[in-house]
């Protein structure tokens, strides 16, 4: 290639990633070996070379179209060598060349062809480009991140003259690629030079701009996280020292895997992880936090699949029922007819009535049904509902309330663990109602099999499934049931003990509990007429929940004993010792009267804890016929004396009575034992039997009691509750009792022994219950003393 003969050469020394310019300095590096023989070419003759760039650096030894085609005539300044052969010069650049040839020799030539510097043809055009060159480099200093110039250089620069030489520094300057600068090195126009410059300062300052945005919002999200992060390291250190708080996200987890575990019902699951998905946000520790986690708590406590496998075996309950209760024969046949009944209408005897045991305190209800439960192998859960007014206490508050909980029927399920529990509703007889609501009406939802599959409690908010439960009720009394939850119910009676029942339950069941559980059970027994008197003399109730009482202290006094005396073999407590061991008798063994009485008759009441001995006292004294009442009578009870009275008046002569009683005598009717309310027409015959005492001056007799409703013209009309008052009679010592005729079908149902310790009499007429209560006036009968009786004073 001989075309460019005439051109200037110069050796070539090509370039990496380095473009530079006229008027522009740099140190270079050199490496390459033919690089390094163009750089010892150089330095032998006139110092110059000509800086080639490299388009692509990655060639190692770079032909002609390797380079960009515009280069630049530089001197060496200076040269060092670095310890590793590598020769460092300083270069400086004086002018543009085009690269036309290369020639291959010791060292490498470069045929050029110099460019010289543009001259300014539109100079206003110039001026402008220019100025907006400077302004715009300015900021670009101003902008740049990592450029760094100092003020004297940053002057200088801005101050240079030269159009064309300003470009050129400006691209010496600016960290643009190695592309941009060569394309800027290869305009040789002024304007387009300036322009290229122009452009890449002004998408430089651009991208600055759009930097410092980011960055500004970068710091902004950087500080927002800071901020998060400082508090919530700050939530951490208050939860520290809350203490536990800092377990909350353990908690949270352990209380999820829970509620999956716990088969619920869909529903109820869902409701779960919401509250949880609730109390996970919360503050642990704080107030909303504590109600979330009852309420979770709830629902993880409250049985929802968990059953036990029934039994239903009727002989299996009947061997139950006869292990852990002396008698109530009937009872448990009746107990048992239910269960049967129960059983073979499967679905539909689940529907049936509710089992609900009435009687009086002590007398086995509770452990009737406990019984009931143990036999079919179901868990068994108390509640009762005596003094509950309102409806929440069965249903629940709503969790808006502070302290909410949910009613006794769901509290019950959480005690009992199961879906299927023996569940005894307690003292039915005592729910009441008021403006809070019926709580009788939510019970009658509980019982019925209808609505109880989905139970509302208001707490809970899911609907409960009480279907599998089987309920008991037990009551002292029907009669103050509310009669549509009476009308659910199939009601067994237990009238209460006769002495010798108790002590039969004493001797198989009481003594020996409590016995055992004092650790006496093989050191000590307690003689027949030990237990009699204990019944007799420290008791007085229808049902043994005294008689337990008793005999467990007696239990507990004999361990102190024997802990302080060991004696050998079985020690046997003796009547004679129980002043010593229980203390002073608290009853009167049999509290029937022993002398006759006058002006008093002893009735028969019935009590919801059982039958009583009930003394009705009349005092007549002068006065004007006026009757008053005392003793807690009852409007019933007062009318019965009212037509006593009248009765009396109108038969007086045959009774031997003045027949001017009533205008001369003041009648006060008084029934002992104030505190106790009585009412109930039973005390009809009694009273008339005390009025008709105490005007003729005849004594009553001591042995006698009576019970029964009498009319205005004299006939005895049926009461309730016969069992309970003939055993009232019974255990107080009474050997005969009047009864009105329409009663004897009652006495069916009564124990063979009292019916064989008493005598009962039935009556239809007043005449025939004074005829047989009232004895002859005595013959000394108070002399002196005026009576109002036709006889007075007469014998
Ligand atoms: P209630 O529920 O009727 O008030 P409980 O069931 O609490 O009466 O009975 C009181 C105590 O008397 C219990 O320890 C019970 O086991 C016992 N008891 C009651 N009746 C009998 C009975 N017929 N046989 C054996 N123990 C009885």
């Amino acid at each position: 290639m001989r075309i460019f003969q005439r051109e200037p050469k110069l050796p070539l020394l090509p370039l990496r990633n380095l473009v530079l310019f006229p008027g522009a300095e740099a140190w270079i590096d050199v490496g390459r070996p033919a690089s390094k023989r163009a750089v010892e070419a150089a330095l032998a003759e006139g110092k110059r070379l000509f800086l080639a760039t490299q388009q692509d650096p990655g060639v190692d030894r770079p032909g002609l179209a390797d380079f960009y085609p515009m280069g630049l005539v530089a001197e060496i300044r200076r040269v060092s060598r670095v310890a590793d052969g590598t020769l460092r010069i300083l270069a400086r650049g004086l002018e543009r060349g085009r690269l036309l040839d290369l020639e291959e020799g010791e060292a490498t030539l470069a045929r050029y062809r110099p460019v010289p510097e543009p001259r300014v043809r539109d100079p206003e055009a110039v001026r402008a480009l220019t100025e907006r060159v400077r302004e715009a480099f300015e900021r670009y200093l101003a902008g740049h991140k990592s450029l760094r110039l100092d003020r004297d250089q940053q002057r200088e620069v801005l101050a240079e003259p030269d159009p064309a030489r300003l470009a050129d520094r400006v691209a010496a300057i600016a960290t643009w690629s190695p592309e941009e600068k060569a394309a800027i090195l290869a305009e040789e126009a002024l304007e387009p030079r300036l322009e290229r410059v122009l452009a890449l300062l002004l998408r430089d300052l651009e991208r600055f701009e759009l930097d410092r945005k980011i960055a500004a919002r970068v710091k902004e999200q950087m500080d927002k996280n800071q901020r998060e992060y400082y508090l919530r390291e700050q939530m951490r250190a208050i939860q520290k020292e809350l203490g536990g708080g800092e377990d909350h996200l353990t908690e949270v987890e352990e209380l999820r895997e829970r509620i999956q575990k716990k088969g619920f019902p869909k529903e109820v699951e869902e409701k779960a992880l919401k509250e949880l998905a609730r109390y996970e946000r919360l503050q642990p520790g704080s107030p909303e936090a504590g109600v979330v986690r009852t309420y979770l708590d709830w629902l993880l406590d409250l049985p929802w699949s968990e059953r036990s496998e029934d039994v239903f075996d009727l002989e299996r309950t009947r061997e139950k029922l006869d292990a852990d209760h002396y008698a109530l024969e009937e009872v448990k046949e009746r107990i048992l007819e239910f269960l049967a009944a129960k059983k073979l209408g499967g679905e539909e005897g689940a529907k049936g009535p509710i089992l609900c045991l009435v009687g009086p305190p002590g007398v086995g209800k509770t452990s009737l049904g406990r019984s009931i439960a143990e036999s079919m192998q179901r868990r068994f859960v108390r509640v009762s509902l005596g003094g509950v007014r309102d409806e929440a206490e069965i249903r629940g508050h709503r969790r808006t309330y502070v302290g909410a909980l949910p009613g006794k029927i769901i509290q019950g399920m959480k005690k009992a663990g199961t879906v299927n529990p023996v569940f005894l509703l307690d003292e039915v007889d005592k729910i009441g109602a008021d403006w809070r609501g019926d709580p009788a009406a939510a019970l009658l939802e509980v019982l019925d099999p209808e609505q109880n599959k989905a139970f509302q409690d208001h707490y809970l908010e899911v609907p409960y499934d009480l279907s599998q439960v089987f309920f008991i009720a037990t009551a002292n009394t029907t009669s103050t049931i509310p009669r549509p939850l009476l009308d659910r119910m199939e009601v067994v009676e237990i009238p209460g003990y006769t002495p010798l029942e108790k002590r039969e339950i004493a001797r198989r069941h009481l003594w020996p509990k409590v016995a055992r559980r004092a650790g006496v059970l093989d050191k000590v027994e307690v003689s027949e007429e030990a237990l009699a008197r204990i019944i007799a003399e420290y008791t007085e109730e229808a049902g043994v929940r005294g008689l337990e009482r008793e005999l467990a202290k007696l239990a507990r006094r004999l361990a102190k004993a024997y802990l302080e005396v060991p004696w050998e073999g079985v020690r046997r407590v003796e009547a004679g010792e129980l002043e010593d061991l229980l203390g002073v008798p608290r009853y009167r063994p049999e509290r029937a009267e022993k002398e006759p009485l006058l002006g008093a008759a002893q009735g028969l009441a019935w009590t919801p804890v059982g039958g009583a001995l009930l003394v009705v006292e009349v005092l007549a004294v002068p006065g004007k016929g006026k009757l008053s009442l005392t003793g807690s009578l009852g409007e019933v009870m007062k009318e019965s004396a009212q037509a006593a009275l009248t009765f009396l008046r109108a038969h007086a002569e045959r009774f031997g009575l003045a027949a001017d009683f009533h205008e001369k005598w003041d009648l006060h009717v008084h029934v002992p034992e104030g505190a106790v309310k009585k009412d109930g027409p039973s005390a009809g015959v009694t009273i008339a039997t005390a009025i008709a005492s105490a005007l003729s001056g005849r004594p009553v007799r001591a042995d006698l009691a009576m019970t029964g409703e009498i009319t205005l013209r004299g006939r005895v009309l049926p009461v309730g509750g016969i069992k309970e008052k003939l055993l009232a009679a019974y255990t107080a010592g009474i050997h005969e009792v009047l009864l009105p005729r329409e009663n004897e079908k009652d006495l069916a149902e009564v124990p063979a022994e009292v019916k064989e310790g008493l005598k009962v009499r039935f009556v239809e007429r007043v005449e025939e219950v004074l005829e047989t209560a009232l004895l002859p006036p005595p013959p000394a009968a108070e002399a002196g003393r005026e009576r109002p009786s036709g006889w007075a004073g007469a014998s």
